[in-house]
């Protein structure tokens, strides 16, 4: 029996002896674990540091602020989310009381990207405790500091039997994903996500698959260019365009195409971007360094373009004229690389984003309420945001989740709660009225008073 069994079947005695499903401890852990991230800020910033020069104001603002949110709201809300739900009852059935009892899933492994290491590791941790499920985190290897620390902040903390975190890349999690669990949370790319998908198949395991894909953003001639440009600007390349949810590219309408372009190359001048200026971070390796570098078209570039392979450095990079067949339109960039493609008529942009992949988001800029209700209506996207980028992700009461081959399943607040828990159905008669109806011998007159009650 290897390791990972032995934790899987330790986990599973603490789990079946009811240990982690009262409210009292569901809440302890989640107040331990904000005091854990609260009281160790310091080292939180200094391994995200080290591994992608990620600012302490940007770790605060994208991860540890998402975090604390998330705790705050379970805090609240964990009694609401884990009573009973009544619900009405059927003639048929009548008398009796029908409810919906959640209980947890019970030993569930969550899979971690790097690219925001804390909030995709912790975030669904957090909502598979306070569904009341024991947990295994592994966090993404790409990001060794940020693992580290994961690792040994929990695995001083916690008892292994409730929350473990294990360490490691490809071997370690084939390894993981060969055990029988009762839920599956996953973060990462199409490809992985259909490895785990299949490891899943095997044991019926529940999944949720957060993925990625390439995000639109369009761009129509009556938005207001001035807060467009600062909103997407700032959306794309934070992060360095790292984040699953950035634009991945933009559609912009022909007539303000020049302005637009103006706009962005001032924006980004503004914005300063650099590493010493603490709002932009490094390329997390060197394979995504040099895949990067390999889609910049000198010829395209109007912004940056420059890299430096040393500091795993890539400029802001803007690339015009742009067509849907370019090497850059193929896969997610996940990187700070800009393509513009500009269009005349919009059912050919729909059309075009349509022949893809679903999206895990979708963005659209224009005061055009029509517009607005065409994009939202035909395109099928995770989510996304009308006159903005990426802030969805930020409020708790929004699920958030893919569709298709961005994804299945969502959490956040409310949502993440589901994600780890079972609906239990009820149906609770009592003994004193038994209408012998549904029993032989069947009658005509039965038969006549059945067709009554169930039609
Ligand atoms: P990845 O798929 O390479 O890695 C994710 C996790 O899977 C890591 O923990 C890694 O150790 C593990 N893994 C990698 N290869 C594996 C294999 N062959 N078998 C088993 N496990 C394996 O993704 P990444 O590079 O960490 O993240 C980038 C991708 O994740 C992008 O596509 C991005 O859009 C997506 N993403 C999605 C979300 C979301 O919430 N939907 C968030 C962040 C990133």
């Amino acid at each position: 029996m290897n390791n990972y069994q032995s934790l899987i079947n330790s986990q599973t005695i603490l789990f079946n002896s009811n240990f982690t499903k009262p409210i009292t401890f569901r809440i302890a852990q989640l107040t331990k674990l904000k005091a854990l991230l609260k009281n160790n800020e310091k080292d939180l910033y200094e391994a995200i540091y080290n591994d992608f020069k990620k600012s302490e104001f940007e770790t605060y603002a994208t991860e540890l602020a998402i975090l604390y949110a998330e705790i705050n709201d379970a805090l609240k809300n964990i009694k609401q989310w884990s009573k009973r739900k009544y619900v009405k009852t059927n003639l048929a059935n009548l008398p009796a009381l029908s409810y919906i009892i959640p209980e947890p899933l019970g030993v569930t492994l969550v899979i971690g990207a790097w690219n925001y290491p804390y909030q995709l590791s912790f975030g669904p941790v957090i909502a598979a405790m306070a569904a009341g499920n024991t947990i295994v985190l592994k966090p993404s290897e790409l990001a060794s500091h940020t693992s580290a620390i994961m690792a040994q902040l929990i695995n001083t903390n916690f008892d292994a039997n409730y929350f473990k975190v294990i360490e490691g890349g490809v071997t370690e999690t084939t390894a993981l994903l060969n055990l029988p669990w009762d839920k599956l949370f996953f973060t990462g790319s199409v490809p992985v996500g259909k490895i785990v998908y299949q490891a899943a198949a095997k044991h019926l395991t529940p999944v949720t698959l957060e993925l990625g894909g390439k995000s639109p953003a369009i761009v129509t001639a009556n938005c207001n260019l001035k807060e467009t440009v600062k909103r997407l600007v700032w959306a794309k390349f934070l992060n360095a365009g790292q984040t699953c949810i950035a634009p991945d590219y933009v559609v912009v309408e022909a007539s303000i195409h020049d302005a637009f372009i103006d706009a962005v190359k001032q924006q980004i001048a503004d914005y300063n971007y650099s590493f010493e200026n603490n709002n932009y971070v490094q390329i997390i390796n060197t394979n995504n360094f040099n895949r990067l570098s390999a889609l910049i078209n000198n010829k395209q570039v109007v912004v940056g373009g420059n890299t430096d392979a040393a500091k795993r450095y890539i400029a802001p990079t803007v690339m015009d004229n742009v067509s849907w067949i370019d090497n850059i339109m193929k896969d997610e960039i996940f990187g700070p690389l800009l393509p513009i493609i500009t269009y005349t008529n919009i059912n050919e942009v729909i059309i075009h984003i349509k022949q893809r992949p679903k999206p895990l988001s979708c963005y659209v800029f224009t005061n055009d309420c029509k517009l607005q209700d065409k994009i939202l209506t035909e395109i099928s996207f995770g989510g996304g945001a009308v006159n903005d980028a990426l802030m969805h992700i930020s409020n708790s009461h929004l699920p958030f989740g893919g569709v298709g081959c961005s994804g299945m399943g969502n959490y956040h607040g409310e949502a993440g709660f589901k994600a780890f828990s079972h609906y239990k159905s009820i149906l609770q008669k009592p003994f004193w009225l038994e209408t012998n109806l549904k029993y032989p011998p069947y009658s005509t007159t039965k038969l006549n008073w059945i067709k009554k009650i169930l039609e």
